[in-house]
């Protein structure tokens, strides 16, 4: 049985006469011990998802299931949830230790196993020295781990995470993101992660859900909703990618052939988009930049191709970034890494090729 499962979840909020559908139809599940996130644009819904999974909001339709129980009624405190807000909210005249313990007293569980459990989960945010200090004396990442802390002590069986690393700079956040990787790892417990941020999701998930105006985009592990995004929403929103819109010509074998008028002809076989669409359909085709070459002269081989003029390029020491503007005015951006042979493919209004394996588009 899945961790969690959301079912048909809908969210209305009324405010001031009007109803805002923050989430949509959700249906989601994520698996014991996963790593699962929330990845999507401010005001997509995340925070609700999360608040209706903790309890804290009860949907407008729809069921929430932790590990097959349906708990759509069920109190928060009575959910084997915890959350983990952005805002630490600790306790500024407790010291750490009471921060951490304050969950496991008011359960009243005995001295002895308390002391244990709160070493234990200091000893995991690696802050076991610093039980007696009270948190304003702690750095902003410090205090992101007694919270964490405080959430693990109770050893939820899954914990929600809601933008937790938002108010650190980006060094700091980087160095928490993997150190919450590992605790995941260690623990073992079911993470739902809550971000804005691509290259957050895409560094720390085993599987992400692409939020949208209330519903799922894509769901997939970073891997197939990077190379293979399913909307012209996820191309846009995960990495930079290069969009075509064609007719389609041609279907079969996994391969569809689309028509780029003034451009030429696309063959897209990679991901959600491959095959089944009828002749005539108009359809969006992306490749990554990183999968596309850039030559002066004509390439060989079983290819995309296109010609066009590069209106850009961008050295960046270890890449180069090209723009090349193809024959219908459409732009493909080109990263090219700086191998030795690399170096200097093409300058400013030169007439060039552009092309890529077709396993690259979707
Ligand atoms: P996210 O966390 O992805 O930024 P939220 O779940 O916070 O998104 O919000 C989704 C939508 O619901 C937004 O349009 C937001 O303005 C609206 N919303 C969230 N909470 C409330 C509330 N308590 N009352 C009215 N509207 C709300
Ligand atoms: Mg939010």
């Amino acid at each position: 049985l899945p961790a969690i499962s959301l079912e048909r979840i809908s969210k209305t909020y009324r405010s001031g006469g009007e109803a805002v559908a923050a989430v949509r139809e959700l249906d989601l599940r994520v698996e014991k011990g996963e790593f699962f996130s929330l990845l999507g644009p401010s005001g997509c819904g995340k925070t609700t998802t999360m608040r209706v999974i903790a309890g804290f909001e009860d949907p407008t339709t729809g069921t929430v299931r932790l590990h097959g129980d349906d708990v759509t009624q069920v109190p928060p405190h009575r959910r084997d949830v915890n959350m983990v807000f952005q805002s630490y909210a600790l306790f500024p005249h407790m010291t750490v230790f009471d921060n951490v313990a304050f969950g496991l007293r008011r359960k009243g569980v005995a001295r002895e196993e308390l002391n244990r459990r709160v070493g234990e989960a200091l000893e995991l945010v690696e802050l076991a020295g610093r039980g007696r200090t009270r948190p304003g004396r702690l750095s902003g990442g410090q205090q992101q781990r007694v919270a964490l802390a405080r959430a693990l002590v109770n050893r939820p069986s899954a914990l929600l995470l809601d933008e937790p690393l938002g108010a650190l700079d980006l060094k700091l956040r980087q160095a928490m993101q993997i150190e919450l990787k590992r605790i995941q790892r260690d623990v073992g417990i079911t993470f739902v992660y809550v971000t804005h941020d691509q290259g957050e999701a895409l560094t720390m998930s085993d599987r992400i859900a692409v939020m949208n105006e209330g519903r799922v985009e894509q769901l997939g592990t970073p891997a197939e909703v990077y190379e293979h995004p399913a909307t012209r929403f996820t191309a846009g929103f995960i990495g930079t990618s290069n969009l075509l819109s064609g007719e389609v010509a041609d279907t079969g074998g996994g391969v569809t052939a689309i028509e780029v008028a003034g451009a030429g002809r696309v063959l897209a076989a990679g991901g959600a988009q491959a095959g089944g669409f009828p002749a005539g359909v108009r359809v969006d085709v992306t490749v990554r930049p990183e999968k596309v070459a850039i030559a002066r002269a004509e390439p060989r081989g079983d290819l995309v191709r296109l010609r066009g003029t590069v209106t850009e390029v961008v050295y960046l020491g270890s890449a180069t970034h090209y723009t090349v503007k193809l024959g219908n005015g459409a732009e493909i951006v080109v990263f090219q890494q700086n191998s030795s042979d690399a170096v200097g493919a093409a300058e400013r209004g030169d007439t060039v090729w552009v092309s890529w394996r077709p396993e690259h588009s979707s």
